[in-house]
């Protein structure tokens, strides 16, 4: 099969035949229709993260079709429609057990853990655990968002924040999963406020429902607590930054939320979390890590019913000859790339 290889952290990405992955017990192979790029498949080719052994082929945003079902699988058969969370949970652990499958103990993740969706063809683990079907009216490019960025912001905003109608949200980054975030919490009736240090991202949160856009150059937590009165209510790190982490802490209110989505490497330095702050004001500080699949029905049934639209995200379609440059300027173009030919 074709794939997106690298043989070195930070060294040249190519385009090279590779063996197909054959299905794992419990597991299938899936033909990928859609594989975004995103932020952590970067951090992945630069050596961030620890489980990725070389050579490597990235991707964990996905959605294609069943190509082969390894043994023992139950639910799903060759051709079914699917996306897949990036935490591909084990099923058995305690934490699987009570549900909370994107903090599984024994997880695997494609793209990480082993090779990913920026090829033809990846195997998955546990498909009956983290398998989720894909309805015949998303395309399977839309649907790759929400194997990432558009669940893990739907997660973020919705499950984790808890955002309610009338509460002032600030999103700092609107990469991918920043953006999702804006329009997520903006139809939750929320009043967002978008920051970022480009006016094309910019540009695009106002469409996706911003009421207002700060330049992420300024005060940024001066600015929030002008706008809002006091500072919002609920704050997210969707870049994954000590300078976003911290604003956005100091962006809250008292009693306020702050979510952490983007990742931080240690590899790029910890910020210095005002801790004074958090006691002070009593705020919250949440982790969010993917969205387990059980919990994908109410994601689809909302963008089923036209209240959540995905689609206006994806801002480039791209093949896997495309995808190299991609990665390596990750960040720089607005929206969600997506690489849908192979
Ligand atoms: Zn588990
Ligand atoms: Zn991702």
């Amino acid at each position: 099969m074709r794939a997106l290889v690298f043989d070195s952290f930070g060294g040249p990405l190519e385009i090279r035949d590779v063996p197909a992955p054959e299905p794992p017990p419990g597991g299938v192979v899936v033909r990928v229709g859609g594989s975004g790029i995103c932020r952590s498949d970067w951090h992945a080719w630069q050596g961030h993260d620890p489980d990725v052994v070389l050579p490597h082929v990235p991707g964990h945003e996905l959605a294609g079709a069943v190509a082969a079902v390894g043994t023992g699988v139950r639910n799903w058969s060759v051709g079914d429609r699917v996306t897949v969370p990036f935490v591909n949970a084990c099923g058995t652990c305690a934490q699987c057990a009570s549900g909370e499958q994107q903090v599984c103990a024994r997880q695997t993740q494609p793209g990480f853990t082993h090779w990913g969706s920026l090829a033809e063809f990846v195997a998955l683990d546990a498909a009956d655990v983290n398998l989720v079907g894909v309805p015949e009216e998303l395309d399977l490019s839309t649907a790759a968002a929400l194997g990432c960025r558009y669940a893990t912001a739907f997660r973020a905003v919705v499950q984790v924040a808890r955002v309610r109608a009338g509460e002032w949200v600030a999103v700092h980054g609107c990469g991918g999963v920043g953006l999702s975030a804006v329009q997520i919490a903006a139809a939750a009736g929320a009043r967002v406020i978008a920051v970022d240090v480009a006016p094309g991202a910019l540009a695009l949160a106002r469409q996706l429902g911003a009421e207002h856009a700060l330049d992420g150059g300024t005060d940024v937590p001066a600015a929030v607590a002008e706008l809002t009165g006091g500072g919002a209510h609920v704050s997210l790190d969707a870049l994954g930054a000590a300078v976003t982490c911290i604003n956005s802490i100091r962006s809250l209110r008292p009693r306020g939320r702050h979510v952490q989505v983007g990742l931080l490497p240690p590899a790029q330095g910890r910020p210095e979390v005002p801790m004074e702050r958090v006691i002070g004001l009593e705020l919250q500080v949440l982790g969010s890590h993917g969205m387990a699949a059980h919990a994908y029905p109410e994601l689809l049934g909302l963008i089923a019913a036209g209240r959540l639209d995905p689609r206006p995200l994806i801002t480039r379609r791209l093949s896997l000859d495309d995808a190299a440059a991609a990665l390596a300027e990750v960040g720089r173009r607005p929206g969600i790339a997506v690489v849908t030919s192979f």
